[in-house]
């Protein structure tokens, strides 16, 4: 497969080029327009978001994207024609809309049953081509690496060489990996380089598929993505500081999808089963599993629908561990800004260090 340089138009990444008039409305305002973020995409003003009278720059932690090369090579479907970005006038004009600025783009994880050299060679290409159009739109975009978990020495070498050589700051996790807990010791090496490289890693569930075949998230209301996304994202953390994961590497950080799913929600259960059960839990963690929400390994974006909801999750975490999150393509919200604009009981500094000032920070912007 070849890798190098320029990609632009024949090569295996076209698929996640700019078009030229994507290009242009991205780089730059036309000359004479009225400002250098008023003009349209799609007839949508670009919202300026400001807090306090200044000019703040959002970043969106949890978008998501599709490289069509890669996913050709285990023939994975294309789940939403949304997550391609060879025109992204359409998200560019949500983005716009929204008052999001940056969108941080994550590629779900559909390789982790892949063989080995299949998983390396699907990697290699999806991380250049995200590297390649984060680079070539760096007011818009920046990606979340991805790698091959499921061979964890590869998966080391792969964040390694994505943030050395391809430039990236953070990767991209599932919330299980083919079947195993992301706290299984076998991904200490990857959970290690992460730690070392300082890369923020952004886990996100694909549900809770153990689950499925009891037909129990079978039905009306998609509970296999409603409650089995969260569900998983809630197993995960529950495993990273249960295991010890956190504590083995406590540089590590950790952005957990859809406000850390159901945990932060009913993380003082975690505390009370070791004073109720003490005989039935151990190994223990080295502290009280609640404190893990705001000491500084986790964070969670804010995909939790109510100014109540969210009020509530940083009162668990503390503001410092919120971004905020918009689940492109997917139309879960699209006021995540309001959302945060009308959360009470928030400083402005804490609302700036939401809405883009702690992401910015973590991503190196
Ligand atoms: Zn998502």
């Amino acid at each position: 497969m070849q890798t190098s340089g320029t990609a632009f138009p024949d090569s295996p990444f076209n698929g996640i080029a700019f078009t030229g008039c994507a290009m242009q409305a991205a780089a730059s305002p036309s000359p004479g327009g009225p400002s250098s973020h008023a003009h349209d995409h799609a007839g949508a003003r670009r919202r300026e978001v400001v807090v306090n009278g200044t000019r703040i720059r959002t970043v969106d932690i949890h978008a998501h994207c599709a490289v069509p090369a890669a996913m050709a090579l285990v023939k994975h479907p294309l789940e939403a024609p949304g997550l391609l970005m060879t025109d992204t006038s359409v998200r560019l004009a949500a983005m716009d809309a929204q008052g999001i600025d940056v969108e941080a783009l994550s590629i779900n994880p559909f390789w982790y049953r892949a063989e080995r050299d299949v998983a390396a060679e699907l990697i290699e290409l999806q991380n250049e081509a995200l590297a390649e159009f984060c680079h070539e739109n760096p007011e818009r975009f920046v990606g979340f690496a991805t790698a091959a978990l499921q061979h964890p020495d590869l998966a080391a070498q792969q964040v390694e060489h994505a943030v050395r050589q391809l430039g990236f700051r953070g990767v991209g996790v599932g919330g299980s990996v083919a079947g195993l807990e992301l706290a299984d010791p076998k991904f200490h090496p990857f959970w290690a380089k992460c730690e070392e490289l300082g890369v923020l890693v952004f886990l996100h569930p694909q549900g809770t598929r153990e689950l499925e075949p009891s037909g129990r998230l079978g039905g009306s209301g998609l509970l296999t993505n409603t409650i089995g996304n969260p569900l998983e994202t809630t197993i995960a953390l529950s495993h990273l500081i249960f295991e010890g994961t956190l504590d083995r590497f406590p540089g590590l950080k950790i952005c957990a999808a859809h406000g850390g799913g159901f945990l932060p929600s009913y993380a003082n259960r975690s505390d009370a089963v070791i004073r109720t059960f003490p005989n039935r839990v151990g190994p223990l963690p080295k502290k009280n599993p609640t404190a893990y929400l705001r000491d500084g390994q986790l964070f969670f974006d804010t995909i939790v629908f109510t100014p109540e909801a969210l009020r509530h999750l940083i009162a668990e975490t503390g503001a410092g561990q919120i971004m905020i999150g918009t689940d492109y393509p997917f139309p879960w919200t699209s006021t995540e800004v309001d959302l945060v604009l009308n959360t009470p009981g928030l400083s402005n500094d804490e609302r700036i260090a939401i809405l883009g000032g702690t992401a910015a920070k973590l991503l190196g912007l």
